[in-house]
């Protein structure tokens, strides 16, 4: 059910969201946000990680990607926005990562086995994964950056055309900055749509999770680690998946809304 390969399938193409999500998601309210906190707090320090053999690794990958799949199909086909057809590697890199990359593709790093307390974390984990896959979100993302980057050119470049009125070196001039406010815009849209992308994997993992008979709450302990581990430079996954406390907290709404609902899918945002 996995493929092997090298860690270097993780550089860069880790889906760093942009846009908004394809469902409306629950708002977090203070006294959410507050119990996460002291969560974590009480929670200690850097997570820990326990050494897994090959065999250990294969066997929670394998029985944690059977428990949820067919709900995962099922799910992404009631949704009809992405693909529902996965490819999932397995990476032997050990740091705290995992992605849903070109073509389908999901990988999970061998560190999310070994830091995760059972196959019910690791289940959060792919199906985290699967959930930006089903919602399409590297496409949006894609397009969202390019839309960034364009407003960005014409902002800054117009700023370059008005200061090099007068400079025999103006088309030079006014096409730097074009290149600069190109990266700006790119990096600003990333920045500021990510984060509903990631809260809305979330949410689909969730359900997932719960149509699928995973105990939720078993599941959940992974953001805890995840939060404990981000006060700690040991992974790359923290870049792109916001691991604090609001992401727990997110979490506990959104199971809230999905227990309520027998596992129904929210409103459509659009
Ligand atoms: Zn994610």
């Amino acid at each position: 059910m996995w493929h092997r390969t090298i860690s270097a399938v993780a550089v860069a193409s880790v889906v760093g969201g942009c846009a908004g999500s394809v469902h409306q998601l629950p708002q977090l309210d203070q006294s959410n946000l507050s119990l996460a906190q002291t969560e974590v707090q009480a929670a200690g320090g850097a997570p820990p990680r326990h050494a897994a053999s090959d065999e250990d690794v294969n066997r929670t990958l394998d029985a944690a990607l059977a428990r949820i799949k067919p709900a995962a199909t099922q799910l992404c086909r009631e949704m009809a926005v992405g693909g529902c057809e996965w490819r999932f590697v397995k990476s032997n890199d050990r740091s705290l990562n995992a992605g849903a990359v070109a073509n389908g593709t999901i990988f999970v790093n061998r560190g999310i086995v070994e830091y995760a307390a059972d196959e019910e974390e690791v289940a959060m984990v792919i199906a985290h994964e699967i959930g930006h896959q089903s919602a399409n979100h590297l496409a949006t993302s894609r397009r969202n950056q390019m839309v960034g980057a364009i407003f960005g050119a014409i902002l800054l470049g117009a700023v370059g055309a008005l200061a090099s009125q007068n400079n025999r070196n103006s088309a030079a001039i006014t096409r730097n900055a074009a290149d600069v406010g190109a990266n700006l815009g790119g990096a600003a849209g990333r920045i500021s749509y990510s984060k509903e992308q990631e809260r809305e994997a979330d949410y689909l993992s969730a359900v997932i999770l719960y149509r699928s008979g995973v105990d939720l709450d078993k599941a959940r302990g992974f953001l805890v680690t995840m939060a404990r581990a981000s006060g700690h430079k040991e992974t790359g996954m923290l870049d792109t998946h916001p691991a604090g406390p609001e992401r727990l907290a997110a979490w506990d709404k959104a199971v809230a809304e999905i227990r309520a609902a027998n596992g129904a899918l929210p409103k459509r945002a659009h």
